[in-house]
């Protein structure tokens, strides 16, 4: 891409557009991370008392109506307290009021969205040049930030909730939309579209049902159905599966040679699918004509 004014305004835009869309992720976590807690005291399940008594301190209601508050003394949080990163910093990473440790997760989100957004600008693998270009863009950005909070969630909570994976699902349908528009809606853009959904969303259902759900949660075969329609490619559905993998295996093998992990651990799969779809999406026609070269001598 060439570098110049425009677009390095448009990048820089982008990015601070992402830190902000960021700084909404970290807060929409917990509040959706409430609502489940809520969800599963009513159904009976055991809550931890930290998790309770975290979750009794926000008060929402609904993901958007509210303002965010301390995690530890309840304190309402102003402007001032949630200027992304810049708050953080000047704060030292502590809460203003009660001055404990407000954590990571929410710079490390707002940072990660930002430099998502400024990289996906700046390595956009396709043009951009017409209304559909854009439009892809956007819906790649969308389906990105709900990632993200996805990876967090399910990082941290082995859970990934209907309330963000649906919406993810309607923008992978956009997604592949554009795509059969780009193709002319042949026939063979439609295969492509339905073996990558086979391929990502299929084998963790097989998994899913021969464990009992023990090993693959329902959540992993939805999130594999909105990723297949996202990419809407059967070639970059595959590669996500493969990288996935890769990336289980090395995150995981260091524990299972200490013994950290045992055969019968939970693995989040979520993450590393997740992990895969983005570098997937970015670089993934790059690694296949690198792989084909590569291959075909
Ligand atoms: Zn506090």
């Amino acid at each position: 891409m060439m570098v110049d004014m425009d677009h390095t305004a448009v990048a820089i835009a982008l990015c601070l557009l992402g830190v902000f869309l960021g700084s909404f992720t970290g807060a929409s976590v917990w509040r959706v991370r409430k609502r489940q807690l809520k969800q599963d005291v009513k159904d009976g399940y055991k809550v931890s008392e930290t998790a309770q008594r975290q979750v009794e301190k926000l008060k929402s209601k609904s993901i958007a109506k509210d303002r965010s508050v301390c995690l530890h003394c309840g304190h309402t949080l102003h402007w001032y307290d949630l200027v992304p990163i810049f708050s953080w910093i000047y704060l030292d990473g502590k809460c203003r009021y009660c001055g404990k440790k407000i954590g990571n997760m929410e710079p490390l989100i707002e940072i990660s969205t930002g430099l998502f957004f400024l990289l996906s600008y700046v390595l956009w693998p396709g043009t951009l040049n017409t209304a559909v270009d854009y439009i892809h863009l956007a819906v790649w950005l969308a389906a990105g930030v709900i990632l993200i909070g996805l990876f967090v969630y399910d990082t941290k909570w082995k859970l990934l909730p209907n309330v963000a994976v649906w919406p993810l699902v309607g923008l992978g349908a956009v997604s592949s939309g554009i795509a059969l528009y780009r193709n002319d809606f042949d026939i063979s853009s439609v295969i492509s579209i339905l073996s990558g959904v086979l391929v990502l969303s299929g084998l963790y259902f097989v998994l899913h049902r021969a464990s009992g759900g023990k090993y693959v949660g329902f959540g992993d075969v939805k999130l594999g159905l909105a990723l297949a329609l996202l990419l809407a490619d059967a070639r970059l559905a595959f590669l996500t599966l493969f990288l996935a993998n890769l990336i289980g295996v090395i995150v995981i093998l260091p524990g299972l040679i200490r013994r950290k992990v045992g055969m019968k651990s939970q693995v989040a799969f979520g993450p590393l699918l997740i992990a895969a779809y983005f570098i997937s999406g970015i670089f993934g026609a790059e690694i296949i004509n690198f792989y084909l070269i590569y291959t075909m001598g």
